[in-house]
């Protein structure tokens, strides 16, 4: 018999090269009359925030901008942008970024109508009020927050990454342009890329996990094994852009109902601690992560394999398990990502407090092996070689 389960994709997404041009009308579908646009300064660089303004502008929507969005956003930087929200009387979210922005955005609808502190809402539906409502714009392939119930937020007194997640934070639409992540540097491509891969991976192999979410998750991890390295290899090929879009999109639904585990668990305070992007802690830490876990599911590591384009057919399981970890870490050298945490600015001396971080967020909790904060901290070690 089939464990009972919930599944519950709650945004709806609306995928087309040029699809930005839909943002007026989607404004007015969700009942929007004063936007505000969330965005951070390495895409309004990148020509991105302009074109969407444009957009508004052209729509008749009027439109304030915030774009001081930091990598590992804090709750400085959400307080920040509700100032704006509230100053202006913006009704209207439009998240135009990766995660970052994303998160911010969502974070801002909760202090616009709630009362902080935003730690408050750390955990699982602590949110009781309506959230206005978001319209979320991927211009990375990697977190998924388009469609996910999650935010992350920094703490920066505690250094400490919350998470909140609240089935109402889900964006009310997720607008998906391939056309804009043409201007991707290739190591960012490469991390978030790897990050999609791990939401994928970690909500298939979660004991939280279900047969949606499972299919999902395979199908995500067999388009970034096709199509990662190519966008890498050339960011502004569109169809392998709009490939990873989609892909990561799927990994959000994904992980969204599938949770995540132990590599979330372990990346997190390393974003807290030294600011290292989430996809890169993920990038590194994977890996050592999957190798740990395959033993206690060996059958779902052989499909693993198989997504990753590996044949094995009629190999031992335990055989085909270790294929799927030597696939993932081809993938990850594949990418030029580095492979020590040394070298992404985090310090082995922390590796006590980081592993005391990983093991209060709890997060690992659906990993199908058990994780004790000892096996935590010789993963880190490892990740630290
Ligand atoms: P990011 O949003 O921090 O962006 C990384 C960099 O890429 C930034 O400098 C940005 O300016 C630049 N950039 C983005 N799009 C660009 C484009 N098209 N062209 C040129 N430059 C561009 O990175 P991310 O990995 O997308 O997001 C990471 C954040 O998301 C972390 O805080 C992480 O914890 C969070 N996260 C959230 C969820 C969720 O479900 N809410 C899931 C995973 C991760």
């Amino acid at each position: 018999m089939m464990t009972p389960f919930q599944f519950m994709a709650a945004t709806r997404v609306r995928c087309a090269a040029g699809g930005l041009q839909a943002l007026g009308e989607e404004v007015q579908t969700v009942g929007g009359r004063h936007v505000l646009l969330v965005t951070d300064p390495g895409v309004r660089r990148a020509g991105l925030m302009d074109r969407a303004v444009r957009v508004l502008e052209t729509a008749g929507i009027p439109c304030r901008v915030y774009s001081a969005v930091t990598p590992n956003p804090s709750t400085a930087v959400v307080e920040e942008g509700v100032s704006l929200l509230k100053d202006h009387g913006c009704d209207c979210l439009v998240a135009l970024g990766g995660g970052s922005a994303i998160d911010t955005a969502k974070a801002i609808g909760i202090l616009a109508t709630h009362p902080g502190p935003l730690g408050a809402y750390e955990g699982v539906n602590k949110l009781t009020a309506p959230l206005p409502p978001l319209i979320a714009i991927p211009t990375t392939a990697g977190t998924g927050s388009e469609v996910t119930c999650v935010a992350v937020i920094t703490d920066p007194v505690r250094h400490y990454k919350a998470v909140i997640r609240s089935d109402s934070l889900a964006p009310r639409v997720a607008l998906l342009d391939a056309e804009l992540l043409l201007t991707l540097p290739p190591p960012i491509v490469a991390a978030t890329g790897i990050d999609a891969f791990t939401h994928a991976y970690e909500s298939f192999v979660s004991q939280a996990t279900n047969p949606v979410s499972q299919a999902l998750a395979v199908e995500a991890m067999r388009l970034i094994a096709r199509h990662l390295r190519r966008f890498y290899g050339n960011p502004a090929n569109q169809d392998a852009a709009e490939a990873m879009l989609i892909a990561s999109t799927m990994a959000g639904f994904a992980f969204s109902s599938g949770r995540v585990g132990v590599i979330h668990a372990m990346a997190h305070p390393l974003g807290g601690h030294f600011n290292v992007p989430h996809g890169l802690a993920n990038a590194i830490l994977l890996p050592y992560c999957a190798d740990f876990t395959r033993p206690a599911v060996p059958e779902l590591f052989c499909r693993i394999a198989e997504a990753l384009g590996e044949d094995v057919r009629g190999l031992p399981q335990e055989a085909a398990g270790a294929r799927a970890v030597a696939a993932i870490r081809g993938l990850v050298e594949d990418l030029n990502i580095p492979t020590s945490l040394r070298q992404v600015g985090a310090d082995p001396r922390a590796i006590d407090q980081l592993t005391a971080d990983a093991v209060a967020s709890g997060i690992h909790a659906t990993t199908p092996r058990p994780v004790t904060a000892e096996a935590i901290r010789e993963l880190y070690a490892l990740a630290f070689h």
